[in-house]
């Protein structure tokens, strides 16, 4: 598989008068080409500062303090602003929750379609027309030329994340970040926009990066999964692996808290307990005031994320290797 993007160890801090939060800390995953690369996780986890990271759009007070970010053969946080931008219009685009935020209200769709088109393809205005409303119909807007004389209010949700795919497509980027994409929308609509993002994932051959807090939109369309606790990366499994063997207890816990994926509703279980802010992270493993798991080694030291012989790798304790730590935790060290 060839590499798309490749992410090593990113750590992206916040700087507030009291603390400073690793809301990013030591973050590894690489993306490949024309596959979907889900980082999920409760809200808090880091996964948006992550994909805010990649595109160099963290805003101070927050900084990526470590790690590379390479693309192409460049790091992107080295390179200038000027280089930067290019990038994040030709080759890398993003899309987000809420596409009317994204949007300019006062502005007709096919205007702000044909500005992309015009300052990042160079094409002519007519070109430009011609292009946009050929992308709306590849987004499946039915009437693609009356949507393209129409104001963002005078859409749906669902429509308006359809233009916002449109624009993000557009200008045929290497990689889509997608975060949160069918989060505001409801369930119908939702699994049309995911069958949509996978037929254009396909059709152009773009890597997309989901970001999303849904396993059940996790299973519909990722092929790797990174599951992110606390700032860190927990789990990295392909999908397949994830939903049929989860290791880590919070991605187990993640599972049985997703009402998508099981018929009987009832046996659901949320996970007990909150997301820790990074800056006050516990002691040990960050996971194990949660944990239903816990041993003694737990509390004090931190796991490392190990390979597990296939290509998957866990954070947690009861895949070390050192097992006579373990032992030791269970039996004598409590
Ligand atoms: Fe649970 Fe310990 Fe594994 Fe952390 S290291 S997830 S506390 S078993
Ligand atoms: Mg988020």
């Amino acid at each position: 598989m060839t590499k798309m993007l490749e992410v090593v160890n990113l750590k992206t801090h916040f700087y507030t008068d009291k603390e400073i939060i690793p809301s990013v800390d030591g973050v590894s995953f690489t993306i490949d080409k024309g596959q979907t690369t889900a980082i999920v996780g409760e809200s808090g986890c880091g996964k948006s500062v992550t994909s805010y990271s990649i595109m160099r759009l963290v805003d101070s007070p927050g900084k990526i303090v470590d790690g590379e970010v390479i693309f192409e053969g460049k790091d992107l946080t080295k390179i200038s602003e000027k280089e930067m931008r290019s990038i994040r219009g030709n080759d890398i685009s993003m899309i987000f929750q809420e596409p009317l935020s994204s949007l300019n209200p006062v502005v007709k769709i096919g205007k702000q379609l044909n500005e992309t088109l015009i300052l990042h393809q160079k094409l002519t205005k007519k070109m430009a027309k011609q292009r946009s409303i050929e992308m709306l119909n590849k987004v499946g807007l039915p009437r693609a030329d009356k949507i393209y004389e129409s104001y963002p209010h005078e859409l749906s949700g669902g429509m308006r994340q359809r233009v916002m795919i449109a624009m993000a497509l557009a200008c045929s980027p290497k990689l889509l970040i997608a975060d949160e994409p069918t989060t505001a929308l409801d369930v119908t609509i939702q699994a049309q926009i995911l069958k949509l993002m996978k037929g254009l994932r396909d059709d152009f051959d773009t890597s997309i990066l989901l970001i999303t807090h849904d396993l059940g939109v996790v299973a519909e369309i990722a092929d790797k999964v990174i599951v992110m606790y606390s700032g860190q990366v927990v789990e990295e499994a392909d999908v397949f692996s994830l939903f049929a063997n989860p290791r880590h207890p919070y991605t187990k816990g993640l599972l049985n808290s997703t009402p998508h994926l099981d018929d009987e509703k009832d046996d659901l279980e949320p996970i007990k307990g909150n997301v820790p802010s990074p800056a006050n992270r516990p002691t040990g493993c960050s996971f194990h005031p949660r944990c239903p798991y816990v041993k003694a080694i737990c509390r004090q030291e931190s796991p490392n994320l190990t390979s597990l012989g296939d290509s998957n790798k866990v954070r947690c304790w009861l895949y070390e290797e050192n097992q006579e730590e373990l032992f030791y935790a269970e039996n004598i060290g409590r």
